[in-house]
């Protein structure tokens, strides 16, 4: 029998972020996900920025969490092992016009509570960003905006839930949550599960569990599109800092930023769908941002371009996070969007915090509060790469050239609390095949690792259990062992 004190439903930045902050008390969880792995919805597709906070109505949910979150991101990085840049951000004003909608930011921004945060005029700019545009007239400048890797925060929240005894429940689609009398049964693709409280933190699919338990249509997810542009990390010139546009007359700007491991990252659109699975790219789409971003950076080498993806904004009619008990201990997390990834500190522990609560636990002795990640063997001093061949020589072979990972770490997150099942779980914990081949040369040395010792390479698979790589052999394969 699945009974658990809580079920969370989602593995995503938020629902991993939960499970994390309440594995602090003395409850059983189940974090249950419909995908192969954590990270696999909008968590996984994003800007990655830690946003200020500035542009967030004052006195909503999305301002106070957006805030509280920005505020841990350092120490929960610090304390999780994941990487996290504090570069700052300029949204830029390219004509004297719309000098006033900067102003607003500004004003909003201090109503919010963030500092430092000033207006600087468009010389000023490109003394700190000599890239910025000379058409750029002024800039709102927050120099303690920062960058976070989005799939390695998730994993971390993850591995660290699991750590502190969470169970994590993977290809496991939630169908319907029914209450009962001492709590809810929820019935899954895979098993049925009870719990005394439920945390609907579902993404784009978070409205469906919310009007299930009202019976309702109240909350309607629009998925709003956002594509984007990944160049190579020799790209060059490329901005240091984030660069946002203020809306102007070519319509809602498009960023051009940094990301945690020296790429740049263009985007994103926001176009309405229909399609809650809708995450292709379109040429229209890619075109619109490669546009737009030469407003901000004229010399951007667009030809350096590795990538491109798109991620879905869990988009509600009034633009805000809701946080709502509907039914007793029945707790959903609707509508969000950006700045979702930034509020996962403040989300967690808040919504933590009710739960445990109402559930009358207490917090546990003997939570472990660190996680060390994989040791990133390249970026290591010589005296710990040896000590690292030491322990195991697979430190000594390299499986994706461009990002220069090697078959040790592939092996260590092989081994870690919620590991890599495919491909792109490797890929988004270790980076191999995100580099400028994108996985071309590495796929399939990775696929071996995966197969392991039985050569099962039918089972590996690039995403879930739909997306077989191998479907046969045309000879014997070659087994050496
Ligand atoms: C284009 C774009 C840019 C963004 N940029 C930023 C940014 O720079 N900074 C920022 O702070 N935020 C940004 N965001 C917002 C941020 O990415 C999201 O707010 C955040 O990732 C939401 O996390 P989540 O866990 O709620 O959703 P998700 O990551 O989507 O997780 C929900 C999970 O629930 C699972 N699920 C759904 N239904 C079921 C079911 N029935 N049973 C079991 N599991 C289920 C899904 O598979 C998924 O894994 C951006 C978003 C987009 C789309």
């Amino acid at each position: 029998m699945n009974v658990y004190d809580v079920c969370v439903i989602g593995a995503g930045v938020v629902g991993s972020a939960i499970a994390r902050e309440l594995a602090r008390y003395d409850v059983s969880i189940a974090v249950l996900e419909r995908a192969e792995d954590v990270c696999c919805g909008t968590s996984k597709a994003n800007s990655g920025i830690v946003h200020a906070g500035y542009d967030a109505i004052p006195g909503t949910n999305m301002a106070r969490f957006n805030v509280e979150g920005a505020r841990m991101m350092p120490e929960i990085c610090k304390t999780l092992d994941v990487p996290y840049v504090q570069h700052g951000s300029f949204v830029l004003c390219f004509d004297k016009s719309s000098l006033p909608g900067l102003e607003k930011l500004l004003e909003q921004g201090k109503e919010n509570g963030v500092s430092p945060l000033s207006i600087i005029s468009g010389d000023e700019a490109r003394e700190i960003e000599p890239c910025i545009s000379p058409e750029v007239v002024a800039a709102l400048y927050a120099p303690e905006a920062g960058i976070v890797d989005p799939f390695l925060l998730t994993a971390a929240y993850a591995e660290n839930a699991c750590v502190n005894g969470a169970d994590f429940f993977f290809n496991t689609e939630v169908s319907s949550v029914t209450q009962k009398e001492d709590g809810y049964e929820l019935t899954s693709s895979g098993e049925t599960f009870y719990a005394r409280s439920v945390i609907n933190a579902a993404g784009v699919y978070a409205d469906t569990f919310y009007n299930q338990s009202l019976g309702t249509e109240a909350k309607h997810i629009i998925p709003r599109r956002g594509s984007y542009v990944l160049l190579d990390r020799a790209a060059t010139p490329v901005p240091t800092h984030t660069l946002f546009q203020l809306p102007t007359k070519y319509g809602k700007g498009i960023l051009v930023a940094p990301t945690c491991h020296q790429n740049t990252i263009v985007g994103p659109t926001a176009i309405d769908i229909d399609d809650k699975e809708g995450v292709n790219t379109t040429a229209e789409e890619l075109r619109d941002v490669l546009q737009k971003a030469r407003l901000s950076v004229p010399e951007l080498p667009l030809n350096m371009a590795i990538t491109s993806f798109a991620g879905l904004r869990a988009h509600e009619e009034g633009h805000e996070f809701t946080l709502e008990e509907t039914t007793e201990n029945y707790v959903h997390l609707v509508g969000i969007e950006s700045p979702g990834l930034t509020s996962s500190p403040a989300l967690g522990i808040h919504i933590a915090q009710k739960v445990a609560e109402k559930l009358g636990a207490q917090k546990k002795q003997t939570f472990v509060e660190k996680r060390v990640g994989v040791p990133r063997f390249y970026e290591l001093a010589k005296e710990d790469q040896l000590a690292l061949l030491a322990k195991n020589p697979a430190y000594g072979t390299i499986v994706c050239r461009c990002e220069h990972v090697t078959q040790g770490e592939i092996e260590e997150a092989l081994n870690r609390p919620v590991p890599p099942n495919t491909l792109d779980g490797v890929k988004r914990r270790l980076r191999a095949g995100m580099g400028r081949c994108q996985g071309g040369f590495c796929s399939p040395l990775v696929m071996e690792i995966l197969a392991g010792k039985a050569h099962e390479l039918e089972k590996v698979h690039k995403a879930g259990p739909k997306s077989s790589i191998v479907y046969g052999f045309t000879k014997e394969p070659l087994h050496h062992e």
